[in-house]
């Protein structure tokens, strides 16, 4: 299966995901890079295992709001991956992909635990929309962990990490920081942010430029990062700089 052009606009549909990670299970290498690029163009979250122990593994110790899993895969398959977390308690929204051979029963996976099934090749369009109504219907979705590449930021606890090192913010830095989270990769304007984050006070931009510049000092140059890019005209970019150079 080929990166459609249409998939960024497919995913950027999918607004209700916006920095919720997402654990995708799946041993088709070209098949997993093109979830993993569309889902995290927009923004999202996205880790990869490609096979059935990693992925157990994965989904055990990581907070995923959502696992989309592979049923044919090389260690363990996902039959047992999908009956094992569930055995363990695990309540985190699965998705199974099946192949359209139909060696490997649906109604099976649906009851090993899954919450729904796609049968490959699957549109976008469609599995956008069942990750969309999972999430939705999905009764104890704990509050997103949004990741930027290393930098964490836990909206719940409003605690922010980089590296997995504490990084203590202001509650004005800490919103703008989520903000740009929840919109990693985006240019985020001053705009936005002043409404994000002094929900209550006249415009100033100057607001904004003051805390961005104190954010920026405590995320990325006390850890010698460049991940919050500023656009000129526009506002700010958070991005994982690893992969940026
Ligand atoms: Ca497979």
């Amino acid at each position: 299966m080929q990166p459609d052009h249409g998939i960024r606009k497919w995913f950027g549909d999918c607004a209700t995901l916006h920095g919720m990670r997402i654990l995708v299970i799946e041993d088709e290498v070209d098949l997993a890079r093109t979830l993993h690029t569309g889902l995290t163009a927009e923004g999202y979250s996205v880790d990869l295992a490609h096979d059935g122990r990693q992925g157990l593994w994965m989904a055990r110790t990581g907070e995923y709001a959502l696992v989309v899993l592979d049923l044919m895969l090389p260690g363990l398959n996902g039959y047992k991956v999908c009956a094992q977390l569930r055995r363990e308690g695990n309540t985190t929204p699965i998705l199974v992909l099946t192949a359209k051979d139909g060696e490997w029963d649906q109604a099976e996976a649906l009851d090993t635990g899954a919450d729904d099934y796609l049968a490959k090749p699957f549109s976008y369009v469609v599995l956008v929309a069942r990750l969309r109504a999972l999430v939705r219907r999905a009764p104890t979705t704990a509050p997103p962990v949004l990741a930027v590449g290393d930098l964490s930021v836990d909206v719940a606890a409003r605690v922010c990490r980089r590296a997995g090192t504490r990084v203590e913010l202001a509650p004005r830095e800490f919103a703008v920081l989520e903000l740009l989270a929840r919109r990693a990769g985006q240019a985020v304007s001053k705009t936005d942010l002043l409404h994000h984050a002094w929900p209550d006070e006249a415009w100033d931009p100057n607001l904004v430029e003051a805390r961005v510049s104190s954010l920026r000092r405590k995320v990325d140059t006390a850890f010698d990062r460049r991940s919050l890019q500023t656009v000129r005209g526009i506002g700010y970019r958070l991005v994982d700089d690893r992969e940026h150079g």
